[in-house]
């Protein structure tokens, strides 16, 4: 096989990258939501510059919300994929600019040096070809690494169709990788980037989660992408419904072991075609999408039973207490004796509150003040719980709609760090 990591590259005169083909590149990267938190951790090494951390690198968000916690940019615009659905394909008549690996390096060595950034996502649109666009995106991640020294955060995109040992390499130099599947179905892909298969973006997935990339079942290589692989989905662009996209999702954790999934709502950016709407897909239906999300990784949930009776999710209420309300013949559950999985689906109740709720309760009969301090949300828990045998809340499955639907504001308005609501704390904690 050839030796990627070893080869002799090119050097290309070393100047730094305009601000205005720095524009293109980093408008044209916002909409990839692919990246978040780094999920690697990497201590700063003698002679090296930065380190990763596991917390993550601190996010902040755009004014239309896109996140821009890394330097996040493009390495080219200059497509020649025609995807119906995005700003850079070739019949767009956008500005075209291409950055090389050394601009990039230096770019980001010095944005790093300022502080003004914690690592880099660096994506890219097909320039001339798939192995060609995967080779510049792994040789500025090399250079980074061996000529720059570079020990920070990379979050490399994956080129589909590309070759498999240039994916592989750059599993060597990036902490993470994400092959991003666009739409959830091989119909849509057809029809809306014909160039594209769904064999060409699941292949490259499976060949990076095989067992050998990790030290145990659950536990990555430290030398071969640590922060392990993410995708994404545009939602809204395409017909498929809530429930077709989080089996979807369901698949992808648990047979490719990613990360994360991400869920971008679609952005009308081509009123040419009679094939994509015309108008954008609504946040909240990506915020609930997300809420289930968290629901399949760390509460027990079934992707099958999330969603209602059309296969989408509740604009109302979040998923949780959506299925709450429809399963109300399930609840009451005692505090003081419920299995952990029970508990779980309380909503008002996290996953930390309810690790909390099973030691708490080995030493003393829990009541409603101690489910308080507990930081168990009674506003919401109430309606599905009993405390000693004691019941406050409401029995009726319309009035209980209605009090939880009054908390769910945060739909429609910027939450503030000092706003201490319901929704402000779960969107902090991430607790449902
Ligand atoms: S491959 Fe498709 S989605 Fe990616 S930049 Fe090109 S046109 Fe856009």
């Amino acid at each position: 096989m050839f030796d990627f990591y070893n080869f002799k590259y090119y050097t290309y005169s070393i100047i730094m990258i305009d601000g205005k083909r720095l524009t293109i590149l980093t408008e044209g990267a916002k909409y990839d939501v692919s990246c978040s938190s780094s999920g690697s951790r990497r201590k700063n090494k003698f002679g090296e510059i930065g380190n990763a951390s596991f917390a993550g690198i601190c996010h902040s968000f755009t004014q239309d919300g896109r996140c821009i916690s890394l330097l996040k940019m493009l390495m080219s615009n200059d497509c020649v994929y025609d995807c119906k659905y995005c700003v850079n394909r070739a019949s767009n008549g956008v500005e075209r600019a291409t950055a090389t690996p050394d601009e990039i390096c230096e770019l980001v060595m010095s944005f790093y040096k300022r502080n003004y950034i914690e690592g880099l996502f660096l994506s890219s649109a097909i320039v001339k070809n798939p192995n060609h666009t995967m080779e510049m995106l792994y040789l500025t991640a090399l250079k980074l690494r061996k000529d720059y020294h570079f020990n920070g955060y990379i979050h490399l995109k994956g080129i589909p169709n590309a070759d498999k040992s240039l994916i592989e390499a750059a599993g060597l130099v990036a902490d993470r990788m994400s092959f991003n599947i666009e739409l959830p179905s091989e119909t849509s892909l057809k029809l809306l980037a014909p160039q594209k298969s769904k064999p060409a973006i699941i292949e490259p997935m499976k060949a990076l989660a095989l067992d050998k990339y990790y030290e145990s079942p659950f536990k990555r290589r430290r030398d071969f992408l640590p922060a392990g692989q993410t995708t994404q989905m545009i939602i809204g662009a395409s017909p498929e419904s809530d429930a077709h996209i989080l089996k979807l999702t369901e698949h992808l954790y648990s047979t490719y072991k990613l990360k994360r999934v991400y869920y971008s709502s679609y952005m009308p950016t081509n009123f040419d075609t009679s094939l994509l709407p015309y108008a954008p897909a609504p946040k909240i239906r990506e915020h609930r999408l997300y809420q289930a999300d968290w629901l399949l990784r760390f509460y027990g949930f079934t992707a099958g039973e999330i969603t209602g009776s059309d296969g989408n999710l509740s604009f109302e209420y979040d998923p949780k207490c959506a299925w709450a309300i429809k399963n109300m013949g399930l609840f009451p559950v005692e505090v003081n004796t419920a299995p952990l999985d029970m508990l779980l689906r309380v909503p008002g109740i996290g996953v930390k509150t309810a690790s909390r709720i099973i030691v708490a309760r080995k030493h003393a009969k829990l009541d409603f003040d101690a489910l308080k301090r507990l930081r168990v949300v009674l506003k919401r828990a109430m309606h599905f719980i009993t405390c000693g045998g004691k019941f406050i809340g409401s029995k009726n499955e319309y009035d209980v709609g209605r009090l939880l639907a009054a908390g769910e504001t945060y739909a429609v308005k910027q939450l503030s760090m000092f706003d201490n609501s319901d929704a402000a704390i779960s969107a902090l904690n991430g607790e449902l």
